[in-house]
């Protein structure tokens, strides 16, 4: 196979929000698939992934969608994966690979596995990249560029099916990773799924402040507190779904964190200067690792 033939005939996405949708974009305007087309619960969703000309056909019917793909992308929040698994797995013939998107991968296994018939291909997957807007208007195809791809295929996974989602993402630009979902979703608690409470945290501790506090709260915002209100605007759907499928690696995360926090608050009230200066300087260097390493 060339390197620039497509790799898949027919893809079909459950699900053309934000992700969805610019993954959707990418692999047409990539050349990475003849057909791209959705299925969406969501009429407006599907009429409206039409009019931008994001899919080559979009319906509510998962089965219309399903027909004649050799690849499938879940692409809906991480709660509905297990009604989602029980609709598309009927509908999958032998050989398809089904991959998803999902920012939690152990529940993919737990959801989406037990409901694929054999000869079905499960290859999970979390594209390490978004923003805080939801929806098939707010997708873009370049957003993948630069960023990671983890791939947390289960034992004994087919290896060409696997090789075919890998080059999947490094055509889209991605770099991936393949690693045990059990590790994905420890990593994840602490870079992605601990700072988003956090940020919710935050911004709900501001709200509830007297209304003549909430007023100076957004006009001296750029000390710190905007940064965290672009976070807290993420979809509150995804996120609900994220920590209740993430549930132990979140709760044993935010213990840690709770006990760094009480140390600092500690230092604080003691007037331990070297100690928070030290913190401070070590996260400093981390955030210029980030910088470095092109993920800022
Ligand atoms: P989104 O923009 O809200 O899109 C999700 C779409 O799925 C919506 O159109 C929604 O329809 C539809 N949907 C929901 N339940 C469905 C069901 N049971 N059957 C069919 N369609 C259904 O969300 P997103 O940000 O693209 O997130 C999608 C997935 O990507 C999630 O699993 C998330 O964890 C993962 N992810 C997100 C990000 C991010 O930054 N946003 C990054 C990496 C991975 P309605 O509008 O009717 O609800």
């Amino acid at each position: 196979m060339s390197d620039t033939a497509p790799l898949f005939d027919r893809v079909a996405f459950i699900g053309i929000g934000l992700i969805g949708s610019s993954l959707a974009r990418a692999l047409t305007e990539y050349g990475i698939a003849r057909q791209v087309v959705c299925a969406d619960r969501s009429k407006d969703v599907c009429v409206k992934a039409m009019e931008l000309g994001i899919v080559d056909m979009a319906t509510t019917e998962v089965e219309v969608a399903l027909d004649g793909a050799d690849l499938v992308v879940l692409a809906t929040p991480v709660g509905s994966f297990a009604e989602v698994g029980e609709r598309i797995g009927p509908h999958l013939a032998p050989g398809t690979i089904v991959t998803d998107v999902g920012s939690v991968k152990q529940a993919v296994l737990r959801d989406i596995g037990p409901n694929l018939p054999d000869g079905v291909h499960l290859v999970p997957g979390h594209p390490v990249a978004g923003t805080e807007h939801s929806g098939p208007e707010n997708g873009f195809a370049s957003l993948f560029q630069g960023r990671w791809c983890i791939l947390t295929p289960p034992t004994g996974a087919d290896p060409q099916a696997v090789e075919k989602v890998v080059e999947m993402w490094r055509r889209v630009g991605s770099n991936v990773e393949i690693m045990e979902a059990s590790h994905h979703d420890r990593v994840l608690a602490i870079t992605s799924h601990l700072p988003h409470l956090i940020a919710y945290t935050i911004v709900g501790t501001a709200s509830d402040l007297e209304e003549d506090t909430k007023s100076e709260v957004i006009k001296f915002s750029a000390g710190g507190f905007r940064d965290f209100t672009r976070i807290a605007a993420s979809d509150p759907v995804m996120w609900r779904d994220v920590f209740l499928n993430n549930r132990e690696a979140v709760l044993e995360i935010l213990q840690r964190f709770t006990e760094d926090l009480t140390a600092l608050q500690r230092a604080i009230r003691w007037g331990e200067g070297q100690q928070l200066q030290d913190t401070f300087t070590k996260t400093r260097a981390i955030r210029r690792g980030i910088i470095d390493a092109k993920q800022a």
